[in-house]
Protein backbone atom coordinates (compact mmCIF):
# COMPACT_ATOMS: atom_id res chain seq x y z
CA UNK A 1 0.00 0.00 0.00
CA UNK A 2 2.74 2.56 1.22
CA UNK A 3 5.98 1.57 0.20
CA UNK A 4 9.23 3.59 1.07
CA UNK A 5 12.38 2.39 -1.06
CA UNK A 6 15.78 3.66 0.43
CA UNK A 7 14.06 7.25 1.19
CA UNK A 8 16.57 9.73 2.07
CA UNK A 9 16.10 13.49 2.58
CA UNK A 10 17.83 16.15 3.23
CA UNK A 11 17.50 19.54 4.26
CA UNK A 12 19.99 22.67 3.45
CA UNK A 13 20.21 25.39 6.05
CA UNK A 14 23.13 27.49 4.30
CA UNK A 15 26.01 25.59 4.37
CA UNK A 16 25.16 22.74 6.92
CA UNK A 17 22.75 19.71 6.16
CA UNK A 18 20.16 18.37 7.98
CA UNK A 19 19.89 14.42 7.31
CA UNK A 20 16.36 14.32 8.70
CA UNK A 21 15.48 10.66 7.05
CA UNK A 22 18.17 8.50 6.11
CA UNK A 23 17.85 5.72 3.77
CA UNK A 24 14.71 4.39 5.19
CA UNK A 25 13.18 1.31 3.71
CA UNK A 26 9.61 0.06 4.77
CA UNK A 27 6.35 -1.35 3.97
CA UNK A 28 2.94 -0.47 4.85
CA UNK A 29 0.18 -3.22 3.97
CA UNK A 30 -3.17 -2.11 3.33
CA UNK A 31 -5.65 -1.72 6.45
CA UNK A 32 -2.42 -2.05 8.72
CA UNK A 33 -2.21 0.44 11.30
CA UNK A 34 1.16 1.11 11.42
CA UNK A 35 3.36 3.24 14.37
CA UNK A 36 6.16 5.28 13.87
CA UNK A 37 8.02 5.75 17.46
CA UNK A 38 10.90 8.14 18.41
CA UNK A 39 12.10 10.75 20.10
CA UNK A 40 11.93 14.65 19.21
CA UNK A 41 13.93 15.39 15.61
CA UNK A 42 13.88 11.71 14.83
CA UNK A 43 12.72 12.35 11.53
CA UNK A 44 8.95 11.35 11.53
CA UNK A 45 7.03 14.13 10.45
CA UNK A 46 9.61 14.44 7.52
CA UNK A 47 8.57 10.88 6.90
CA UNK A 48 5.18 11.44 7.20
CA UNK A 49 5.04 14.18 4.60
CA UNK A 50 7.19 12.62 2.26
CA UNK A 51 4.14 9.85 1.72
CA UNK A 52 1.56 13.15 1.05
CA UNK A 53 4.47 14.77 -1.16
CA UNK A 54 4.73 17.91 1.34
CA UNK A 55 7.94 17.60 0.50
CA UNK A 56 10.02 15.06 -2.18
CA UNK A 57 13.02 12.53 -1.21
CA UNK A 58 16.32 13.88 -2.41
CA UNK A 59 17.05 9.71 -2.97
CA UNK A 60 14.97 6.64 -3.08
CA UNK A 61 11.48 6.72 -3.61
CA UNK A 62 7.65 6.51 -2.03
CA UNK A 63 5.13 4.53 -3.92
CA UNK A 64 1.65 4.41 -3.15
CA UNK A 65 -0.32 1.23 -4.52
CA UNK A 66 2.65 0.41 -6.53
CA UNK A 67 2.99 3.81 -7.96
CA UNK A 68 6.75 5.94 -7.43
CA UNK A 69 4.76 9.19 -6.26
CA UNK A 70 7.54 11.07 -8.01
CA UNK A 71 6.51 10.48 -11.34
CA UNK A 72 2.54 11.64 -10.71
CA UNK A 73 1.89 14.37 -12.80
CA UNK A 74 -0.24 17.41 -11.44
CA UNK A 75 -3.40 16.30 -12.07
CA UNK A 76 -2.56 13.32 -10.70
CA UNK A 77 -1.04 14.28 -7.93
CA UNK A 78 -3.94 16.20 -6.38
CA UNK A 79 -6.55 12.74 -6.86
CA UNK A 80 -3.92 11.23 -4.91
CA UNK A 81 -3.64 14.04 -2.29
CA UNK A 82 -7.43 13.66 -2.14
CA UNK A 83 -7.09 9.80 -0.97
CA UNK A 84 -4.80 10.77 1.48
CA UNK A 85 -6.63 12.10 4.54
CA UNK A 86 -4.09 14.27 7.46
CA UNK A 87 -4.41 15.15 10.88
CA UNK A 88 -2.34 17.22 13.11
CA UNK A 89 -1.55 17.54 16.91
CA UNK A 90 -2.77 21.06 16.97
CA UNK A 91 -5.78 20.35 14.58
CA UNK A 92 -5.13 23.02 12.14
CA UNK A 93 -8.64 23.95 12.00
CA UNK A 94 -9.96 26.95 10.11
CA UNK A 95 -11.59 29.20 13.11
CA UNK A 96 -13.39 31.15 10.61
CA UNK A 97 -15.02 28.28 9.42
CA UNK A 98 -17.89 26.32 11.37
CA UNK A 99 -17.79 22.67 12.09
CA UNK A 100 -19.73 21.88 9.13
CA UNK A 101 -17.86 24.15 7.20
CA UNK A 102 -14.66 22.85 8.31
CA UNK A 103 -15.45 19.48 7.12
CA UNK A 104 -16.74 20.88 3.56
CA UNK A 105 -14.04 22.41 3.28
CA UNK A 106 -11.63 19.79 1.04
CA UNK A 107 -14.71 18.86 -1.11
CA UNK A 108 -14.58 22.60 -2.35
CA UNK A 109 -12.52 21.42 -4.82
CA UNK A 110 -14.45 18.69 -6.08
CA UNK A 111 -17.35 18.87 -8.75
CA UNK A 112 -19.37 17.34 -5.88
CA UNK A 113 -23.03 19.13 -5.29
CA UNK A 114 -23.70 21.00 -2.70
CA UNK A 115 -26.75 18.71 -1.61
CA UNK A 116 -24.43 15.57 -1.56
CA UNK A 117 -21.61 17.67 0.22
CA UNK A 118 -24.34 18.58 2.95
CA UNK A 119 -25.31 15.00 3.08
CA UNK A 120 -21.76 14.04 3.72
CA UNK A 121 -20.83 16.47 6.30
CA UNK A 122 -24.24 15.24 7.91
CA UNK A 123 -22.90 11.40 8.26
CA UNK A 124 -19.26 12.41 9.14
CA UNK A 125 -20.63 14.52 12.10
CA UNK A 126 -22.85 11.77 12.90
CA UNK A 127 -19.47 9.09 12.57
CA UNK A 128 -17.76 11.00 15.12
CA UNK A 129 -20.54 11.66 17.36
CA UNK A 130 -20.83 15.66 17.02
CA UNK A 131 -24.11 16.28 15.32
CA UNK A 132 -25.06 18.89 17.80
CA UNK A 133 -21.95 20.88 17.11
CA UNK A 134 -22.35 21.98 12.83
CA UNK A 135 -22.62 25.10 13.95
CA UNK A 136 -20.49 25.66 16.41
CA UNK A 137 -17.22 27.42 15.60
CA UNK A 138 -13.21 26.18 16.47
CA UNK A 139 -12.95 27.75 19.24
CA UNK A 140 -16.12 26.73 21.42
CA UNK A 141 -14.47 22.94 21.09
CA UNK A 142 -12.93 21.15 23.67
CA UNK A 143 -9.52 19.84 22.04
CA UNK A 144 -10.84 16.37 21.69
CA UNK A 145 -14.20 17.58 19.82
CA UNK A 146 -11.70 19.57 18.12
CA UNK A 147 -9.03 16.45 17.02
CA UNK A 148 -12.92 15.08 15.89
CA UNK A 149 -13.70 18.00 13.56
CA UNK A 150 -10.09 16.70 12.36
CA UNK A 151 -10.98 13.23 11.95
CA UNK A 152 -13.88 14.52 9.92
CA UNK A 153 -12.51 16.81 7.55
CA UNK A 154 -9.84 14.17 6.77
CA UNK A 155 -12.25 11.66 5.50
CA UNK A 156 -14.43 13.93 3.33
CA UNK A 157 -12.96 12.78 0.42
CA UNK A 158 -13.31 9.19 1.40
CA UNK A 159 -9.63 8.49 1.39
CA UNK A 160 -7.60 4.98 1.54
CA UNK A 161 -5.23 6.01 3.86
CA UNK A 162 -5.08 8.08 7.15
CA UNK A 163 -1.80 10.28 8.31
CA UNK A 164 -2.24 11.24 12.19
CA UNK A 165 0.82 13.53 13.49
CA UNK A 166 0.99 13.22 16.85
CA UNK A 167 -2.48 13.36 16.91
CA UNK A 168 -3.28 12.50 20.35
CA UNK A 169 0.00 14.66 21.82
CA UNK A 170 -1.94 17.56 23.07
CA UNK A 171 -4.95 15.99 24.48
CA UNK A 172 -5.51 14.67 28.13
CA UNK A 173 -5.55 10.39 28.78
CA UNK A 174 -8.96 10.23 28.68
CA UNK A 175 -9.64 11.90 25.84
CA UNK A 176 -6.60 10.26 23.90
CA UNK A 177 -7.93 7.30 24.93
CA UNK A 178 -11.66 8.63 23.06
CA UNK A 179 -9.73 9.92 19.92
CA UNK A 180 -7.71 6.25 19.82
CA UNK A 181 -10.99 4.54 20.11
CA UNK A 182 -12.58 6.64 16.95
CA UNK A 183 -9.42 6.00 15.18
CA UNK A 184 -9.32 2.47 15.53
CA UNK A 185 -12.89 2.67 14.12
CA UNK A 186 -12.18 4.62 11.11
CA UNK A 187 -9.88 1.19 10.61
CA UNK A 188 -11.91 -1.05 11.29
CA UNK A 189 -15.32 0.49 9.32
CA UNK A 190 -13.72 1.66 6.31
CA UNK A 191 -10.51 -0.31 6.16
CA UNK A 192 -8.46 2.42 5.86
CA UNK A 193 -4.62 2.44 6.22
CA UNK A 194 -3.27 4.39 8.74
CA UNK A 195 0.24 5.37 9.51
CA UNK A 196 0.71 7.69 12.39
CA UNK A 197 3.59 9.18 14.63
CA UNK A 198 3.82 9.78 18.05
CA UNK A 199 6.83 9.40 20.50
CA UNK A 200 4.27 7.74 22.75
CA UNK A 201 4.58 4.50 23.62
CA UNK A 202 1.11 3.76 24.76
CA UNK A 203 -0.58 5.33 21.62
CA UNK A 204 1.78 2.27 20.09
CA UNK A 205 0.53 -0.16 22.03
CA UNK A 206 -3.24 0.84 22.13
CA UNK A 207 -3.79 0.41 18.40
CA UNK A 208 -1.09 -0.03 16.38
CA UNK A 209 -0.65 -4.06 14.37
CA UNK A 210 3.01 -2.40 13.07
CA UNK A 211 5.95 -0.07 14.36
CA UNK A 212 9.10 1.52 13.34
CA UNK A 213 11.47 3.20 15.67
CA UNK A 214 13.67 5.92 15.01
CA UNK A 215 16.09 7.71 15.63
CA UNK A 216 18.75 10.36 13.65
CA UNK A 217 16.63 10.12 10.90
CA UNK A 218 17.24 6.25 10.43
CA UNK A 219 14.36 3.27 10.99
CA UNK A 220 16.70 1.13 13.37
CA UNK A 221 13.95 -1.58 14.17
CA UNK A 222 10.57 -2.39 12.75
CA UNK A 223 8.18 -5.28 12.94
CA UNK A 224 4.76 -6.60 15.22
CA UNK A 225 4.03 -4.79 17.80
CA UNK A 226 3.96 -7.40 20.00
CA UNK A 227 7.57 -9.12 18.59
CA UNK A 228 9.17 -5.64 18.55
CA UNK A 229 8.39 -4.65 22.37
CA UNK A 230 9.07 -8.47 23.89
CA UNK A 231 12.30 -8.72 22.05
CA UNK A 232 13.71 -5.30 21.87
CA UNK A 233 17.05 -4.91 20.01
CA UNK A 234 18.00 -1.39 20.33
CA UNK A 235 18.28 0.65 23.61
CA UNK A 236 15.69 3.37 22.00
CA UNK A 237 13.32 0.82 22.14
CA UNK A 238 14.12 -0.56 25.61
CA UNK A 239 14.06 3.35 26.85
CA UNK A 240 10.46 3.90 25.52
CA UNK A 241 9.49 0.56 26.54
CA UNK A 242 10.95 1.84 30.42
CA UNK A 243 8.42 4.71 30.21
CA UNK A 244 5.42 2.81 30.26
CA UNK A 245 6.73 -0.04 32.62
P1 LIG B 1 9.19 16.00 16.70
O1 LIG B 1 8.87 14.79 17.54
O2 LIG B 1 9.84 17.07 17.51
O3 LIG B 1 8.01 16.49 15.91
P2 LIG B 1 10.24 14.66 14.33
O4 LIG B 1 10.68 13.28 14.63
O5 LIG B 1 8.90 14.84 13.71
O6 LIG B 1 10.35 15.53 15.66
P3 LIG B 1 11.24 16.10 12.03
O7 LIG B 1 10.33 17.26 12.19
O8 LIG B 1 10.96 15.16 10.92
O9 LIG B 1 11.36 15.29 13.40
O10 LIG B 1 12.71 16.67 11.86
C1 LIG B 1 13.86 15.86 11.64
C2 LIG B 1 15.07 16.76 11.46
O11 LIG B 1 14.95 17.49 10.24
C3 LIG B 1 15.25 17.81 12.55
O12 LIG B 1 16.62 17.95 12.79
C4 LIG B 1 14.67 19.06 11.94
O13 LIG B 1 15.27 20.20 12.46
C5 LIG B 1 15.00 18.87 10.47
N1 LIG B 1 14.01 19.53 9.59
C6 LIG B 1 12.71 19.17 9.43
N2 LIG B 1 12.09 19.94 8.52
C7 LIG B 1 13.03 20.83 8.10
C8 LIG B 1 13.04 21.90 7.14
N3 LIG B 1 11.93 22.22 6.45
N4 LIG B 1 14.18 22.59 6.97
C9 LIG B 1 15.29 22.26 7.64
N5 LIG B 1 15.37 21.26 8.54
C10 LIG B 1 14.26 20.55 8.77
MG1 LIG C 1 7.19 15.86 14.25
Amino acid sequence: MIEFKNVSKTFSLGKREVHAVKDVSLSVEKGEIFGIIGFSGAGKSTLLRLVNMLERPSSGSVFIQDIDVNTLSPKDLRTQRRNIGMIFQNFNLLNSRTVAGNIAYPLKLTSISKQEVNRRVKELLEFVGLSDKAKDYPDQLSGGQKQRVGIARALATSPDILLCDEATSALDPDTTADILRLLKKVNRDFGITILLITHEMHVIQTICDKVAVMENGEVIESGDVFDTFTNPQHSVTQRFIRSVQ
